[in-house]
């Protein structure tokens, strides 16, 4: 636990492997006059919640002393715990309205998004044989997770306040349809759950529930962010860190890197955007990975973050698009 500015806490809650996003998530408790603000909470692990007891323990509060908690974004991860301090401590649970609707079909019923995902890695071209260790690496997420139903919901625009800090709510899409960030005028915080990190480029995907064109939502919500006078982000994972427009700087170098590599993949013929994420380097802010050397997760991560990248340059009017028996490919005009 780390006081980042007087009544700011930054709480490191553990991942289940060192391999994953550096191993560990964060929570930020935010003191208000009688209770605590929570912003994200961890996995719905023993570990993490243990984790989370303890280090407010350091401060000497408990789960019951926590009166609201907001969630960035519904990825475990982030929401994993609400359900389970919600039942705890009675604390009210804010998200975003779009990812409120995500809820259910993640992590009650999920068979029907699971079909959905395996026919939309198939038609962006995933070869069959493959298709079963991408889709099975969705599968058991849903034991990260307590749902529960937020209280508020939130669209952007709300303020938050705990009597001694007042956050103001922007929607941020991109990663999530509903991520939020949470920006705080007077103390010139912001704090940016999985949008914008300090080395990490999040993972921008097309996929059944992310809307038709998350990277242009993405780099809208980046624009909008850089008009911001923050001196301090504070990440959902990483450490808090300064310069923020000097890194949505980087983020957009990144993303129009990614387009020129995929643009120079489909100049001399059609592909799938399985096939272009098998040709273009990946992880590049981790040293570059070839496509042969992903997880399963991160194949199937790779292909989405391709197909939005994909119709971004479609939007632009710099590629186009047509299926043949069932398949989607893309092609430059
Ligand atoms: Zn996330
Ligand atoms: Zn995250």
């Amino acid at each position: 636990m780390t006081e980042i500015i007087p009544g700011v806490y930054q709480i490191k809650t553990p991942l289940p492997s060192k391999d994953i996003l550096f191993g560990y998530v964060n929570a930020y408790a935010v003191r208000g006059e009688s209770r605590y603000l929570l912003i994200d909470t961890g996995l719905n692990t023993e570990e993490a919640f243990n984790s989370l007891e303890k280090q407010l323990a350091d401060i000497d509060i408990g789960t019951e002393d926590i009166s609201q908690i907001v969630v960035t974004h519904i990825h475990p991860d982030h929401y994993g715990l609400a359900g389970r301090l919600k039942q705890i401590s009675g604390a009210k649970i804010a998200t975003h309205h779009l990812e409120k609707k995500l809820i259910d079909s993640r992590y009650v019923h999920m068979d029907a998004l699971l079909r959905q995902v395996v026919s939309w890695l198939h038609i962006n071209g995933v070869p069959d044989e493959i298709l079963p260790e991408l889709q099975a690496a969705s599968v058991g997420m849903a034991k990260f997770v307590v749902p529960a139903m937020p209280e508020t919901i939130l669209y952007g625009g709300e303020t938050i306040s705990n009597g001694l800090f007042s956050f103001e709510v922007l929607w941020t899409a991109g990663h999530s349809p509903g991520h939020i960030s949470l920006y705080e005028p007077n103390k010139k915080i912001l704090i940016s759950g999985d949008h914008i990190l300090p080395t990490i480029t999040p993972n921008i995907g097309l996929h059944p529930q992310s809307g038709d064109n998350p990277l242009d939502d993405y780099l809208n919500a980046l624009n909008e962010i850089k008009k911001l006078d923050a001196k301090i982000v504070l990440p959902g994972h990483e450490n808090p860190f300064t310069g923020l427009k000097s890194r949505i700087d980087e983020l957009f170098q990144h993303h129009s890197q990614r387009k020129s590599e995929i643009l120079n993949s489909i100049r001399s013929e059609h592909k799938t955007a399985c096939r272009i994420a098998a040709e273009i380097p990946w992880m590049l802010d981790m040293g570059g990975a070839k496509w042969k050397d992903l997880t399963p997760r991160d194949k199937r991560l790779a292909v989405l973050e391709a197909i939005a990248h994909l119709e971004s340059l479609r939007v632009e009017g710099k590629i186009g698009k047509f299926s043949s028996d069932g398949i989607i490919y893309y092609q430059s005009i």
